[in-house]
């Protein structure tokens, strides 16, 4: 069995590979793939390699195509699924590292961290200006409890919060299980203190916060997005902040990233990373060993646990 490896992958995944197939760890760019890719009975990639249906169909020998990571945008799934090859992925690889990354924003916000660091580097001791408040008996507001909100909700408790969660496609009841309260869109943002979004970026939520859902929150509210840019509208959110609508927000995904010149750089009151989300150590290996394991079940002939178009397994 050959395995073409044509994305960076954590050792730890190529290792698990090693154990039953042959492996070829290069990064070919998209002509040298369609040359090579006949070779292979599968390809790992993450998303620097597009996997597109020239390569599908030149890949005569190709019984499964690997993402390790989450989004498939980069691969054909269309063809893949016409020519009967499974995709798999590692939907669950990010989850936590995500969740952390929310608290990480959280705290910055609460205790005024990234502005008290640059504060200090001008030499300033704004030590009155930077009361903060604490998380403990705070009302988190979740859009969308799928994996990360219910990942970000088990964190909330430890911190002593309670929590209202907005989720058209979870029962109440699923929520109430989890211990958190189910309510509409508009009791999350007139309640909650801190706002953290966990939907996916459908029609339906693009600019799905924007200056009417705004409006709703507590002037002393903070909003957070770790999920896609988009489903916050930025200028709307510019307004807000600028305006003291709400006390500040934190993002990690933008409308267009990177995002370059935008006004949100000129507020204090709000705190940005470069869509770090999934960008530690443990979620890539996680993810690259999941993606190495569905990879291997595949080609053993068995049932792999994540799978993007899980009716090619009905074709077979
Ligand atoms: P998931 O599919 O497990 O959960 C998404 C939830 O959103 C689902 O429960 C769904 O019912 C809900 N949803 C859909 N439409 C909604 C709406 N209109 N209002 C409220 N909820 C709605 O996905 P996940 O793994 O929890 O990922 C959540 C988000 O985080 C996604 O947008 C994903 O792309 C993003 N993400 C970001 C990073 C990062 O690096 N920042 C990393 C991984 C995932």
């Amino acid at each position: 069995m050959k395995i073409l490896v044509s994305d960076k992958l954590a050792e730890e995944a190529l290792e698990v590979l090693r154990k039953e197939a042959e492996v070829d760890y290069f990064e070919p760019t998209p002509e040298e793939l369609l040359e090579v890719i006949e070779k292979y009975d599968a390809i790992i990639v993450r998303s620097r390699t597009k996997v597109r249906a020239d390569a599908i169909e030149k890949g005569k020998n190709l019984r499964v195509i690997g993402r390790a990571g989450v989004g498939v945008d980069n691969i054909d799934v269309k063809k893949a699924t016409e020519k009967g090859i499974p995709v798999v992925n590692a939907p669950r690889g990010s989850t936590h590292s995500v969740a952390e990354l929310v608290f990480g924003h959280m705290l910055s916000l609460a205790r005024h961290l990234a502005y008290a660091d640059r504060s200090m580097r001008e030499g300033k001791w704004e030590k009155k200006k930077l009361k903060g408040i604490e998380l403990q008996d705070k009302t988190l507001g979740l859009i969308g409890f799928g994996r990360i909100g219910q990942e970000v909700w088990k964190l909330a408790k430890v911190f002593g919060m309670k929590c209202i969660a907005f989720d058209p496609y979870i029962p109440e009841d699923f929520i109430k299980e989890k211990g958190a309260e189910p309510g509409s869109l508009e009791d999350v943002l007139r309640n909650a203190d801190f706002i953290s979004i966990h939907a996916l970026l459908t029609d339906e939520t693009k600019h799905m916060i924007s200056d009417e859902q705004l409006g709703m929150m507590k002037k002393s509210a903070y909003i957070i997005n770790c999920a896609r840019g988009g489903i916050i509208d930025e200028d709307a959110l510019y307004k807000a902040l600028k305006e003291g609508e709400i006390a500040g927000a934190a993002l990690d995904v933008f409308e267009n990233e990177p995002p370059g010149k935008t006004p949100l750089f000129e507020l204090d009151n709000i705190v940005f990373t470069p869509h770090l989300g999934a960008s530690t150590k443990e979620a890539q290996i996680r993810a690259g060993v999941t993606t190495a394991e569905q990879v291997l079940k595949v080609l053993r002939g068995e049932k792999p646990d994540f799978i993007v178009n899980p009716e090619v397994l009905e074709q077979k």
